[in-house]
């Protein structure tokens, strides 16, 4: 579908909308096995949405043993690279050319703004996918330096049956981050998206399959984390699941491998991310509109949201006033309007948890400077304001904890040594930005922060060639993007040959 990114035509679009509602699984669509299904809700109405097959172990079995088959047949794993290659190219145009259904389906499902799923989330995607297919056939591997009498290979085989388990807050982009390196490298997959959002991986599996992907080596189980998760996480012939998700279901995710057959766990969790701004900081009016952009995007809704402002004292007032009154132009309204900058929280129990750490933040004695209440209730949508607080201590709860919505703790301070402890403050290390005319103490304070990317004079995640992951508390094993991502779901092998 072509889709303008202007009201009208997004409006009609939208109406015309039908929605793959069934598992994927070897090949075709199919029911749950207990015919069960659930409803989603479209977070800016509150209103029904679609009807989704409520998939239970059952149907993770089924996905597990087609996975399998696949597996073992060789059809994808034993392809040349080449051909994987030009199917994985094709699977990204097929994206491409169904871009604006995509944008749309994601748009709904989560609430996140249109402009937003148009312009980033799917591009991105698409790219992520051409990325990974190129990389396929131009990677060499190696032979070990040893004596005349042997040759010894160093090779990179696929683990084999691989579940992806998804989150909410980017549907198309985590599964194209986790499915391009996994298909890439030979892999076949079993894809639990987010129970809340699970239309464009549906919709994403009939792509694959147009694109030539062989049956059975990509399925789709949407359904209950809880069970069908666990179900794949406990599965003995699963050999790696890549998660992204919540840190709790992270540290659950190695009980359940630990129980079960030592499977491969990779994960991408959350984050409490910094954002320094040190005494010489250039341009605020820049630093004041990066910030926001930070911390807002996607309703704050974001693992690298920058939801800790640090800011050198001399700075602060002047920065915060700026950021005040640029906070205007962070829109709150329907998704489907390409104005819109803050959509809806993903639903009304993750919006009342996001209110009610904004009622700690007051109650603890923080300054509320901005925003702070529900908005736009007659949508009947779980809209929050863009929201500010000022004078945070690093012991309240808001300094400390995940909140995952549009909120950010400001904080002080007087030297880069205090701002490094500061921004240490936190179990997590994902993400951090930070501000400095100064190349070498910006470098310094770089190498100081534990977080997994930070980036400097700017907010960003980097692209496609750079490794996407945390150190602490925010990840563990391995990484998303480039190709460090490929041997995350590839195992070394060694072939020691005897020469005659
Ligand atoms: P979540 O952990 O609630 O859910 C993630 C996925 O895990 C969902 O598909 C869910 O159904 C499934 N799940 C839930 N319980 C499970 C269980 N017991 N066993 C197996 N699977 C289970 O997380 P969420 O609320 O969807 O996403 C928000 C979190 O994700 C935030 O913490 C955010 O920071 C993090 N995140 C991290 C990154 C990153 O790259 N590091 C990217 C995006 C989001």
């Amino acid at each position: 579908m072509n889709l303008k990114l202007e009201s009208k035509a997004i409006q009609t679009a939208a109406g015309k909308l039908t929605f793959r509602t069934q598992a994927f699984i070897d090949g075709r669509y199919v029911d749950a096995a207990c015919g069960k299904t659930y409803v989603s809700v479209n977070p800016a109405t509150g209103k029904p949405l679609a009807r989704i097959a409520a998939c239970e172990a059952a149907d993770v079995n089924a996905a597990v043993k087609a996975a399998r088959r696949s597996f073992d047949q060789g059809v994808w794993a034993k392809r040349s690279p080449a051909e994987r290659k030009h199917v994985l190219l094709r699977f990204a145009e097929r994206i491409e050319q169904n871009l604006g259904e995509l944008a749309l389906l994601d748009c709904l499902d989560a609430g996140k703004p249109i402009t937003d799923c148009m312009t980033m989330d799917l591009p991105d995607s698409v790219h992520c996918f051409r990325w990974h297919a190129e990389a396929i056939d131009k990677e060499y591997e190696k032979v070990s330096p040893t004596g005349p009498s042997n040759v010894a290979l160093i090779v990179r085989e696929p683990l084999g049956v691989i579940g992806a388990i998804l989150p909410w807050n980017f549907p198309i982009q985590m599964a194209a981050w986790k499915l391009g390196p996994i298909l890439a490298t030979g892999n076949s997959v079993v894809v639990k998206p987010a129970r809340q959002t699970s239309l464009s991986a549906l919709r994403l599996a009939e792509l694959a399959a147009e694109a030539g992907i062989p049956e059975g080596v990509l399925n789709v189980v949407p359904g209950n984390g809880a069970v069908i998760g666990a179900a794949l996480c406990k599965h003995p012939d699963v050999d790696a699941v890549a998660f992204t998700g919540l840190t709790e279901v992270g540290r659950q995710l190695l009980q359940y491998s630990a129980e079960s057959n030592l499977k491969r766990i990779v994960l991408e969790l959350g984050g409490k991310n910094p954002q320094v701004v040190l005494e010489d900081a250039g341009d605020l009016d820049y630093i004041a509109r990066q910030a926001l952009g930070c911390v807002f995007w996607n309703m704050g809704e974001n693992c690298s949201s920058g939801s800790r402002l640090i800011v050198h004292r001399k700075l602060k007032t002047k920065l915060l006033a700026r950021m005040i009154e640029f906070s205007k132009e962070w829109i709150v309204g329907s998704p489907l309007d390409p104005a819109t900058k803050i959509g809806p929280m993903i639903e009304e129990s993750h919006m009342r948890k996001v209110l009610d750490y904004i009622e700690s933040g007051k109650s603890e004695g923080a300054d509320l400077v901005l925003g702070g209440h529900r908005t736009l209730l007659k949508t009947g949508g779980y809209f929050v304001e863009a929201t500010i607080f000022d004078r945070v201590k690093p012991a309240m709860k808001i300094a400390r904890e995940e909140i995952f919505g549009p909120v950010l703790s400001v904080f002080t301070f007087d030297t880069d040594e205090e701002a490094v402890a500061l921004a240490n403050d936190t179990p997590y290390g994902l993400t951090a930005s930070l501000y400095s005319e100064n190349v070498s103490r910006a470098h310094r304070v770089a190498r100081a922060i534990r977080a997994g990317t930070v980036s400097v004079n700017c907010f960003s995640e980097g692209d496609a060639t750079t490794p996407f992951g945390g150190y602490k508390q925010s990840g563990f094993f391995g990484r998303d993007k480039s190709i460090f991502a490929h041997y995350q779901y590839t195992e070394l092998k060694t072939i020691w040959i005897q020469l005659a």
